[in-house]
């Protein structure tokens, strides 16, 4: 499987990893009875030329980059980079300045289906789903029973004829105003613009862990597409932003990106009884995206079960295929199934797009809302 043809790769991309982020040490002793067991050797940053190296092939310059960013190219699904990722400065949430990662990503990415269905026209259509977060809360498909129970709460989504009302959120001039009380958002997609997103090359653990609630930014997954926390309520917010069957939609301002990691959402969907199929390539075990915080997010099973000893965030340390033995996140069973939160800094800007000012990448979801509060700066 190309999971286990993988580690090598990963192994010398963490090894380089620690070069990076450790450049000004000037030992090169370090004897690989470390944590990382690969290529240890390669701590020559820039002056030192000490090539005792047992080194694989591909790194003979050790004083680029360059390799790692091969190596860590090699992690992400073909096709889902629109650069080369390079390794850049940045400043983390903690006023630490250091090195990120810098990958770059189209906003609708070629490896994802991002057609929906999303919005059913009728009760009598197939649509995408929803986690309700009003009185009997849950996955549900957005199918005829959704919106009969919906309708016992008050809600109005559907006309005499059972028609969906359906609502761009970021449809012309729209944005912002909140648009109908009881409407299903579906917004128009956009495939002319990228978004870069900065990952630390090196974790720093914060003193508390950050809450990563409704409309966080949570990480990039490895077929580049963002991930997101919780859409927005319904409850709080009048409009539904519909999700596809995989936990994807299109923001306001055009990209598409997760609320849900998609690759385990299968299970969702058939303890649900939702009756819907996501496309996307199911894997409980797998590497599937980065927090940002630079922390791996991985399915939901480890060696064939969930493990038991996660933390609130839903992660743990333990022994990985890429990076041997650290700290990692799982995606888990819940609806949504994301990290409630997360352990260590984000990038300040770790979110933004190259060629779109106008993106709303602070929120994610301008689901009527426009504009985060404070976003500014
Ligand atoms: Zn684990
Ligand atoms: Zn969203």
């Amino acid at each position: 499987m190309n999971r286990f043809t993988r580690t090598t790769v990963l192994a010398v991309t963490l090894a380089l990893v620690v070069v990076t982020a450790s450049c000004g040490s000037s030992d090169e002793a370090a004897d690989d009875t470390t944590s990382t067991d690969a290529a240890a050797p390669t701590t020559t940053s820039s002056g030192t030329t000490s090539s005792e190296a047992t080194d694989t092939d591909t790194d003979t310059d050790t004083d680029s980059p360059g390799a790692t960013d091969v190596a860590v190219a090699s992690l992400f699904v073909d096709g889902a980079l629109t650069a080369d990722p390079s390794v850049v400065a940045c400043t983390l949430e903690t006023g630490t300045e250091t090195t990120c990662f810098q990958f770059e990503v189209s906003s609708l990415v070629d490896s994802v289906d991002t057609d929906g269905p999303y919005c059913p026209d009728t009760v009598d259509d197939v649509g995408g789903i929803w986690v309700w977060d009003g009185e009997d809360p849950g996955l549900y498909a957005l199918d005829a029973d959704f919106w009969a129970k919906m309708e016992a709460q008050g809600y109005e989504f559907v006309d005499a004829d059972g028609n969906i009302t359906v609502t761009d959120p970021g449809g012309g001039g729209g944005a912002g105003s909140g648009g109908t009380a009881n409407s299903c958002l579906e917004a128009t997609a956009d495939g002319s613009f990228h978004l870069q997103v900065l990952i630390p090359t090196q974790p720093e653990v914060l003193d508390e862990p950050v809450e990563l609630s409704t409309i966080s930014q949570v990480g990039l997954a490895l077929d580049g597409v963002t991930i997101f926390g919780d859409a927005p309520s319904v409850a709080d917010r009048g409009g539904l932003p519909a999700l596809d069957a995989c936990g994807g939609h299109i923001d306001p301002s055009g990209y598409y990106h997760w609320h849900f990691g998609a690759e385990s959402i299968q299970t969702n969907l058939d303890e649900a009884g939702t009756g819907l199929t996501c496309e996307v390539d199911q894997d409980v075990e797998a590497l599937l995206g980065f927090s940002y915080d630079g922390y791996g997010i991985y399915g939901p099973e480890e060696n064939g079960e969930v493990p038991t000893d996660l933390d609130e965030c839903s992660g743990h340390v333990a022994d990985t295929d890429e990076f041997g033995e650290i700290y990692h996140y799982h995606y888990s069973y819940e609806s949504p199934n994301l990290p409630g939160c997360r352990v260590g800094a984000s990038a300040t800007g770790a979110l933004t797009s190259p060629d779109n000012q106008a993106a709303s990448l602070l929120g994610g979801d301008g689901a009527g809302g426009g504009p985060p509060p404070g976003g500014g700066g």
